[in-house]
């Protein structure tokens, strides 16, 4: 998975003129035809192009996902955070956040509960970010319960990313620096405890 941007014409340049990484070894990516077509909830159809690494000892493939989603999730990023923070920042019922937010309920407990149970690595690695793109900067203390303290530094992360690198929407950001992963109940992108 290596999160791409949201335009495929800009996308398949790159694919095609290897601007690409392959994210395990570096190496530039080649196009590797597509995977089967996505259609999210709200009517977006993803068409995902598929690369493969050429190195010898590496040879992975690579789905690429336009950044403003997450992998094996059928709302947007955006979406997908506004009902987080509707919940956990705004104390919001998740019944109420789900109905307006047109999401069914089971769909927004499932990402609170994966949220929640990852909160305290997300805020870890989102921190990580955060030294690394302001280096010196002291980062923000918890102050509240772990999937607060997350949020507040996927937003602190976000900020710093689109003020050092290029602006991105927030959410957009998450998911390009969890490598799509921020809400995976199967596979964990967080790096082991120090
Ligand atoms: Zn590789």
């Amino acid at each position: 998975m290596v999160i791409v941007g949201n335009d495929p014409a800009t996308v398949e340049a790159d694919l095609v003129e290897r601007r690409l990484m392959c994210p395990d070894c570096l190496s530039a990516l080649v196009p590797w035809g597509f995977a089967r077509e996505r259609v999210l909830k709200d009517g977006l159809v993803l068409r995902q192009r598929r690369s493969i690494c050429p190195e010898e000892s590496c040879g992975k493939t690579h789905v690429l996902l336009p950044e403003d989603c997450l992998a094996r999730r059928h709302y947007r990023a955006e979406v997908i955070g506004e009902v987080l923070q509707d919940v956990f920042v705004g104390h919001k019922s998740f019944e109420d956040v789900a109905r307006l937010a047109g999401v069914p309920p089971d769909t927004v407990f499932d990402w609170l509960r994966c949220f929640r149970r990852n909160a305290v690595v997300i805020a870890r690695h989102f921190a990580r970010w955060l030294a690394a793109l302001l280096p010196g900067r002291a980062l923000p203390e918890r102050r509240g319960p772990a999937a607060v303290h997350a949020l507040e530094m996927i937003g602190a992360a976000a900020k710093a990313a689109s003020l050092s690198l290029r602006t991105r929407p927030p959410w957009s950001w998450a998911s390009k620096m969890s490598g799509g992963w921020l809400l995976s109940n199967t596979r964990s992108p967080w790096p082991l405890p120090d």
